[in-house]
Order: structure tokens, then C-alpha cells, then sequence
């Protein structure tokens, strides 16, 4: 085969990125890869979600970068696939799609007053932190100016890290690439307290120990672990004794329970076995109702009926990300995820031919950056082991697809405006003695990307 074959990859996160580099990387089949993401800048949730301070993770942006020197590796950004091109589109220009558009909602509590102001979904305050275009800056730089006691809820890693990212000084975060309104905002937060709710015991939470031990180790923010809510059954003891990571997590901990306040000026109070009920306020929240669990020797908690109330005026739900539906494609409203068989995407029984899905929105909101990378190349496997059977598209050339998207009235974002971007970023980070600056309106992005003028 002489021609290659196109290829789109929606959305440019790590799965997406992934994705490209297996197909780009094998030598067996000729492939031509377009990365479309709706932003004018690629790498999704490492961009938007990996927390600012944690650099060696967020350097995985630089891997991802190299993808896009390879030949055949095209990056399509600010395309809204569903929106500025259909996906029924797609199919006249690349000979087959893979979806990795993530998961990008938060799950809901599904309890009284969670809507009030206040309450904010983790997802919402992480973008807002990175610097999304679309975060809602006004919210976050009212609320946080004016809470002094806040509330997490849920103990992944995404709970962790909101957590940290409120309990650090600013001095511990200004060498980060957050922009500067975000700092701005973070000196005036006269929060003092954050109570993070885990609802089972500390052998069932998610995050991970590196990540835990952070908490404890902060400039000017004490860490506060009540002995009783230290509950372990026989299904926790068997938990810590066959699981190493589970064991060194409940050790932090217990030691933590041991220490004594040092008078910092902050405290992160780390609860367990401890869910909200209820969100209680006035227009905006005051107070979050939460009840004492049990375990219920199943690795599941339980409702002791027996309540106590936290004073917050900042609630933030971190309880997990949840998948969106795009038109055109089937969708699985329970687990919230595109269905599919080894990557292929199913429509009941059926195959839909030339459509692959690999990340978040293959297999749910879980597991780390690198675990992506099996997970796409598997997808990539099914994609290239198809290829003979995939119907060609009549138009699957780089110039067909730029023609339309031009005449759509649609300024795509391609590699040369990325490497503009990230060279503008770069430029403004140094001019505050920083390796990087997100630039965070849509305006600016393109406006560094040289494709609209001032
Ligand atoms: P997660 O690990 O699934 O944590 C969700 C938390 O919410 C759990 O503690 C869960 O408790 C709790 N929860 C769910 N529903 C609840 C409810 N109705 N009431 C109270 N609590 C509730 O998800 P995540 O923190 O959003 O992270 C997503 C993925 O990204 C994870 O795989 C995570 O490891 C990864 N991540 C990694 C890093 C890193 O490596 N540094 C950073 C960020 C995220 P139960 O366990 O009881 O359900």
C-alpha cells in the first residue's frame, strides 16, 4: 500500500498523543495523522489537569511534544469536533477515527445544597488553576478571596491535589507556569482550614503515597488525622497485609495521627469514614452536614445515621471525572463511556467501522498518565489490524481537509502555531524568571499563534 492511510485522532491528551505515536511509529503500514483538539493547544488533561507544582509529571508534556516532530504527525487544533465539523464529516476525509476527548465533567453527589454558590466541582477549580480558556475565572476569584474554611471531598489523587494546591503558600507555587491572576488570587485566600472527607477508611482510599505524603510537608500548613477515624475491618487488615502501596498509605497516616499541631497557619484536617449528607447555606454554602460510616466488611461504607457539621464557604467535589457524549457517536449513559471492543466502537453488537476509542473515554476515568500508553497502542493494534477492510474517504488529504475547515470559517491551529505558542509561553515565564506562563484566554492563544492580529 502506497498511499497511506489518514487518520484522526480527537482530542490531543495523552491517549490521543499516544495514540498518534503507535501509528506513527510502526513501519509495516504508511499512516498520516491529524490530532484535532477544540483547544488551540494540545495535551489535554497534562496541560489542564496535572497539578502545576508537580513538574516531572507535567514534563511529560515534552515526550508528547516530540510526537509532533515526526513526519506524518499534524496537530489540528481549536476544531471542535461535533461542532465545527460533524463527526459524519470526518468519514469524506480520514479513513478511520479514534476518540480520545477524555472525561472531562465532574460526577455528581447527588445531595441537598450542592448546588449552591460555593460548591464547585474539583474538575472546574483544576482548570481554573492551569489556566483553561473556558474556566470560570470570576467564580473561583470571588469565592476563594472570601472562604477560610474549606471542604474536599472524595481522597483520590484529584482531591489530594486540590487540596495541596489551597494549603500551599504562594511562595511554594510561583515557580510554577500558573498564570499570574491565579497567584493573585491564592495571596488573598484567607483560608484556614481544609477539611478533606474520605467516606470509607484510610485502607480504601485511591490516592497514592507520594502524592499523600505532600500533604504533610508543606511550608505552613499543619496536617490533622483524628485517631478514631482510623478504622480498619478484617477486609482492611487483609487489604494492608497483601497490598504494599495500601500498607505504606495507612502508615503515613497513623503517623500523622500522632503528630501534634506546630501553629502553622493553615491545617488540612484528613478525615475518614466521614460522607456529606448535605450542603447547608444561605444563597452561598455556610456549613456541609456530614455523616460518621461504617465498613461494612465488604470494602464498602455504610450510614451510621450520626451526623456532625463542618463550617465551609468553599465545597469542592472531587469525586471523579464522567465522560460526555458526542453526536454521532454510541454511548454508554451508565458508565459513561464510548462502548467498544478492544478499542473498536460499538453501536449495540455491531461494529461501527472506522471508529476507535482509546483513554478515559474508553475505559473510565482511571489509572495514571502511562497507563494510557498500553491502552491506546492496544486500540492502534485493532486500527491497523482493520486496514484492509476500512472503507477509503474520498477526500483523505491533509489539503481537502484545510480547504474545508478554511471554508467553514473554522482557523485551525496547526504545528507551526503551536510551536508559536509554546515559544510565546516560554517568553513569558522567563520575563518572571519562570521556564513557562500559561496563556489562558482563547484570544491570546491564537493571537500568539499569529492567527489573528491585535
Ligand atoms: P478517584 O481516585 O476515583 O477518587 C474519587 C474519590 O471520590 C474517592 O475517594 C471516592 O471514594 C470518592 N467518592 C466518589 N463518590 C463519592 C460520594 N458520592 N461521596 C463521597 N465520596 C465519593 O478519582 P480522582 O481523584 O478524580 O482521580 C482520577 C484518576 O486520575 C485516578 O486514577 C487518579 O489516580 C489519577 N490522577 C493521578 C494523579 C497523579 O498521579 N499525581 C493526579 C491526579 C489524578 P470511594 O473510593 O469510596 O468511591
Amino acid at each position: 500500500m502506497d498511499k497511506p492511510i489518514r487518520v484522526a485522532i480527537v482530542g490531543s491528551g495523552p491517549s490521543g498523543m499516544y495514540a498518534a505515536d503507535a501509528l506513527i511509529s510502526q513501519t509495516v503500514i504508511p499512516v498520516s495523522v491529524d490530532v484535532i483538539d477544540k483547544l488551540p493547544v494540545p495535551f489535554g488533561l497534562v496541560r489542564y489537569g496535572v497539578a502545576p507544582d508537580h513538574l516531572s509529571i507535567r514534563s511529560v508534556r515534552d515526550t508528547l511534544d516530540k510526537v509532533f516532530d515526526k513526519p506524518g504527525v499534524r496537530f489540528v487544533g481549536n476544531v471542535e469536533v461535533g461542532k465545527d465539523i460533524p463527526v459524519a464529516n470526518l468519514r469524506d476525509f480520514f479513513d478511520a477515527t479514534v476518540f480520545t476527548y477524555g472525561a472531562s465533567r465532574d460526577r455528581r453527589l447527588g445531595i441537598p445544597g450542592e448546588d449552591l454558590d460555593g460548591s464547585v466541582a474539583a474538575t472546574d477549580l483544576v482548570a481554573w488553576y492551569c489556566g483553561h480558556p473556558e474556566a470560570d475565572r470570576a467564580t473561583f476569584e470571588r469565592l476563594i478571596p472570601s472562604a477560610t474554611s474549606a471542604v474536599v471531598v472524595g481522597v483520590g489523587n484529584v482531591a489530594v491535589d486540590v487540596t495541596r494546591v489551597l494549603a500551599k503558600t504562594v511562595g511554594e507555587l510561583i515557580h510554577t507556569d500558573m498564570p499570574e491572576y491565579v497567584f493573585e488570587t491564592l495571596r488573598r485566600s484567607p483560608i484556614t482550614d481544609i477539611h478533606v472527607l474520605g467516606r470509607r477508611g484510610p485502607a480504601q482510599a485511591t490516592y497514592t503515597t507520594k502524592e499523600l505524603r505532600e500533604l504533610g510537608e508543606l511550608l505552613d500548613s499543619d496536617i490533622v488525622v483524628d485517631p478514631a477515624d482510623l478504622v480498619f475491618d478484617e477486609a482492611s487488615d487483609q487489604l494492608i497485609a497483601t497490598d504494599k502501596a495500601i500498607a505504606r498509605n495507612v502508615d503515613v497516616v497513623k503517623e500523622w495521627a500522632t503528630r501534634s499541631e506546630s501553629g502553622k497557619s493553615r491545617r488540612i484536617h484528613l478525615h475518614f469514614m466521614a460522607r456529606p449528607v448535605e450542603l447547608l447555606g444561605d444563597g452561598r454554602v455556610h456549613e456541609v452536614v456530614v455523616e460518621r460510616t461504617e465498613l461494612d466488611g465488604t470494602g464498602a461504607a455504610r450510614g451510621t445515621g450520626e451526623t456532625f457539621v463542618i463550617p465551609a464557604d468553599l465545597v469542592v467535589r472531587s469525586v471523579g471525572y464522567r465522560g460526555q457524549p458526542l453526536a454521532g457517536v454510541p454511548f454508554d449513559e451508565t458508565r459513561s463511556v464510548i462502548p467498544n471492543l478492544d478499542g473498536r466502537v460499538q453501536d449495540g453488537t455491531q461494529v461501527v467501522v472506522g471508529q476507535y476509542v482509546a483513554g478515559w473515554i474508553k475505559r473510565g476515568p482511571t489509572g495514571i498518565i502511562g497507563t494510557n500508553k498500553k491502552d491506546a497502542t492496544a486500540s492502534v493494534a485493532s486500527l491497523l489490524a482493520d486496514v484492509g477492510e476500512l472503507p477509503t474517504a474520498p477526500l483523505a488529504t491533509t489539503g481537502d481537509f484545510d480547504k474545508w475547515l478554511a471554508a467553514a470559517g473554522v482557523c485551525a491551529v496547526g504545528n507551526e502555531g503551536w510551536r508559536a505558542i509554546d515559544a510565546a509561553e516560554r517568553a513569558l515565564g522567563a520575563t518572571n524568571g519562570r521556564d513557562r506562563t500559561t496563556i489562558a484566554t482563547n484570544q491570546d492563544l491564537l493571537r500568539a499563534a499569529h492567527l489573528v492580529s491585535d
